[in-house]
Order: C-alpha cells, then structure tokens, then sequence
C-alpha cells in the first residue's frame, strides 16, 4: 500500500458545513483524501466532492493571491469581471487594509448592522487535539 510522505489537515472548500479533510500526499501531490473519526464537524465522513474533489488545486488558472479589481464597483451596482485582466495581484497586507477599510466605510455610513463577513479557517492537528 502507498505511503503519505505527509499529511496534511485542512477544511473542505466546497461547502459550509466544513467538514475536517486530510490529504494525503506524496511527492508532493495528492493521492488520497480522509477525515479523521474524530472530527467533530463529519465524524469521518465526506461527500463525493469532499473525498475525490480535489483535482482544481492543480490547474494554472488556480487564484494564489489576493486579486483586487482594477476598475472597482460602483455603490449597490454588481458587474462580472471574469476576465483575469479586469484585477490586479496585491499582497496580503494590502488586501486586508482594502477590507478593513471598506468595512469600517460600511459601519460609518450605514450602522453597526450592516457589515456581515463569512470566512473559513483551515483545521490543523494542533486545533483537533484541542477541541478532543
Ligand atoms: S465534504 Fe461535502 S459536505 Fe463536507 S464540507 Fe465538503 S462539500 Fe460539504
């Protein structure tokens, strides 16, 4: 049987309910996806996409960095920008400053209410044997 050079702990991308993966890689690639009975979120069960889906982390047109619109959006307008040229790469700093920013604009000008953010932390070993 293959053994992992590694593995690697981290949350399902697909989803909400965010359930606990562990990748298997060897030479630095992938071979196999589970999750860990303990997890408290799926007790070691994933979904068809959480188990097998994982062949995007490869492809060239994979997003790695922050990206920032070059021709931002104007207020309470919603326009599609897929092409890659439409943005620009920035750093992390920079990106978490343009949030920031935008969120304490929001909080200003229409209350305390108005800001929502939904985010997505990455599950370590460290974490599990925490929460166990
Ligand atoms: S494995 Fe399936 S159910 Fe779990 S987070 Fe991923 S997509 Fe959602």
């Amino acid at each position: 049987m293959l053994q992992p050079d590694r593995i690697t702990s981290t949350t399902c991308p697909y989803c909400g309910v965010g359930c606990t993966l562990e990748l298997h890689l060897k030479q630095d690639t992938i071979y196999k996806v589970t999750s860990p009975f303990d997890s408290p979120v799926n007790h070691g069960n994933l979904c068809v996409k959480g188990r097998f889906g994982y062949d995007f982390i490869y492809s060239p047109k994979r997003v790695t960095t922050p990206l920032i619109r070059k021709i931002p959006q104007r207020a309470g307008e919603r326009t599609q920008a897929f092409d890659r040229s439409e943005w620009r790469e920035v750093s992390w700093d920079e990106a978490l400053d343009i949030i920031a920013d935008r969120l304490v604009e929001i909080y200003r000008r229409d209350g305390s209410d108005a800001p929502l953010t939904i985010g997505c932390v990455v599950s370590t070993a460290a974490d599990r044997s925490a929460r166990v």
